[in-house]
């Protein structure tokens, strides 16, 4: 069969937690939590399935828990959206997956910043579209806009942005989302915002939702997951947020790749959301102490550490070690030194010859003393 995705193999993160689990290596590659669902979480889920709540939930989501996301964005970003604008979806991924089927026409094209998370391009290409990949800045990772706006052309139909950012750990500032404001009404294009890692900040800083920015919001998709938010990635359960218009859009799509999620699990989110709210308050500092256990146990290591604001990734450059390339340094880390990590040429269009990899601490303090452990034995 001729195939429609011939540059695409099997993803990166398959890949190396492949290759951890081959070489029993401490697997920081693929980002999932080591640690468990909460304990409630997991008595509601149980508890929904065994009063005979399995059947199908309607295609939108469950009406519980499209109105604890209605409440959750109102208490976090003092927003006011109503339960029609929002979707329960499979996972972030199904989100985007939709989101970019709704928009994405032949011959448009859609400007992703690299490192960009692997779902976007295929998404993009399967509609009939074309990704452009402009890199995010050498010196920080952020946004040049002038060379964003160089690259804008009558085919622009959407800009893809992702803060807090994977891999790299950056956010996006009020400044930036001006910016991008600024020329999507200009140009009239759309927005799809991968806010999967929202409530995963650092250091005070807060999280800049596109759900804050009216302006920007009207011709925006926000897309989040619980996966990240309830330590539950194996639940994909997640959902997107655009106003109503857009939203009967993609509803029209979503119904069609999945119908629906997994009802009982949209009940358990919903009552953890109702009755434990100090869980999503917690992640912030849960894991800010896990990022700086990995960051003072590789003080000493010959690593230079990246700065990390948000998301359960750190970056680390590799370069006073190796003249491996990223990838062939990560094969070698993985089979010597028994951590695995991801490489981030993947994300990228053009590889930047750059010799730095991601390190994922979600991670039990034990895992990352020993895996940080291991990386300073390195000289
Ligand atoms: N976007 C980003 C940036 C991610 O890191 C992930 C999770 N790995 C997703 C989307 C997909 O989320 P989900 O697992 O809920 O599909
Ligand atoms: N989002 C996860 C990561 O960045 C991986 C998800 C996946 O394996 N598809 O590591």
């Amino acid at each position: 069969i001729e195939s429609k995705l011939p540059a695409t193999g099997v993803s990166i993160f398959t890949e190396m937690s492949q290759l951890a689990n081959q070489y029993n290596a401490i697997n920081l590659s693929q980002g999932f939590p080591e640690f468990d669902t909460p304990g409630p979480l997991k008595d509601y889920l149980k508890s929904y399935v065994q009063q005979g709540l399995n059947q199908y939930a309607p295609s939108i989501g469950m009406p519980q828990l499209l109105e604890q996301i209605r409440s959750l964005i109102e208490y976090h970003y003092a927003a006011q959206v109503s339960t029609s604008s929002i979707t329960v979806t499979s996972g972030a991924t199904e989100a985007l997956w939709v989101a970019i089927q709704t928009l994405v026409r032949a011959g448009d094209e859609v400007i992703v910043f690299d490192p960009a998370y692997d779902s976007y391009e295929p998404a993009i290409n399967l509609a009939g579209g074309s990704c452009i990949h402009i890199p995010l800045t050498k010196k920080d990772y952020s946004i040049d806009w002038q060379v964003v706006e160089s690259r804008i052309t009558q085919h622009t139909r959407a800009i893809i942005i992702n803060s807090p950012h994977n891999p790299t750990g950056t956010l996006l500032s009020t400044d930036d989302l001006q910016q991008l404001t600024r020329l999507a009404n200009k140009y009239d294009f759309y927005v799809i915002s991968d806010e999967v890692y929202e409530f995963i900040t650092f250091d005070q800083h807060q999280h800049e939702s596109v759900l804050k920015y009216p302006d920007l919001f009207k011709r925006s998709f926000v897309v989040s997951s619980f996966g990240k938010t309830f330590h539950a990635t194996g639940w994909k359960l997640g959902y997107c947020v655009a106003p109503e218009a857009l939203s009967d859009e993609f509803r029209k799509i979503h119904q069609y790749v999945t119908f629906s999620s997994f009802t009982p699990a949209q009940l358990a989110v919903a009552s953890m959301l109702e009755n434990e709210p100090q869980h999503v308050l917690g992640l912030k500092s849960f894991y800010q102490q896990k990022r700086d256990l990995l960051v003072e146990s590789l003080q000493g290591s010959r690593f230079q550490i990246l700065p990390c604001l948000g998301t359960y990734f750190l970056l680390v450059d590799y370069s006073e070690l190796s003249e491996l390339s990223d990838k062939d340094f990560c094969y070698w880390l993985t089979k010597t030194v028994k951590v695995a990590a991801i490489p981030l040429s993947p994300f990228c269009e053009n590889q930047s010859g750059s010799k730095i990899i991601r390190l994922c601490f979600a991670k039990n303090n034990d895992t990352i003393k020993e895996a940080a452990h291991r990386l300073c034995q390195l000289s």
